[in-house]
């Protein structure tokens, strides 16, 4: 099965991910992407997506763990390397009340020195 087989043709990171949206790339293999947020709330802001459309934390099952288990320790390896040295936030929005904007799973991984615009 290919990283692409569950593209939502509607969404702007499947684009991204498919190169029919440019994106500033910090890391990329066969299942994941790793970009700069385009509307930075800090002096690093990344966003980590799986290649493969999952809308959101809520169709997260046990047999994803592996999945946001490389998400998460991505996100410190990306920091270490963009040199960030005085720590950093993981941040996943959920749905509605989360503030969650756009429907393709993303881990916001944001760090450099503060004041940050927000969070
Ligand atoms: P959410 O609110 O869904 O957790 O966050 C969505 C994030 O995606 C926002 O921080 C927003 O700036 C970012 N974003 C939305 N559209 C694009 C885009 O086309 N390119 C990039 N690089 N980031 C985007
Ligand atoms: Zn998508």
């Amino acid at each position: 099965m290919s990283t692409h087989d569950h593209a939502d043709p509607n969404c702007i990171f499947c684009k991204i991910v498919a190169g029919q949206i440019p994106s500033k790339k910090v890391f990329e293999d066969e299942e994941l992407l790793a970009f700069h947020d385009i509307n930075p709330w800090a002096p690093v802001h990344i966003l980590i997506i799986p290649k493969r459309h999952i809308p959101s934390m809520a169709e997260i099952s046990d047999a994803d763990a592996p999945l946001l288990g490389r998400m998460t320790a991505l996100g410190t390896r990306l920091m270490k390397e963009l040199g960030v040295t005085g720590g950093f936030r993981h941040v996943i929005n959920t749905g509605r009340d989360g503030g969650q904007e756009v429907y393709h799973l993303h881990l916001h991984v944001m760090g450099g020195p503060r004041p940050w615009l927000k969070g």
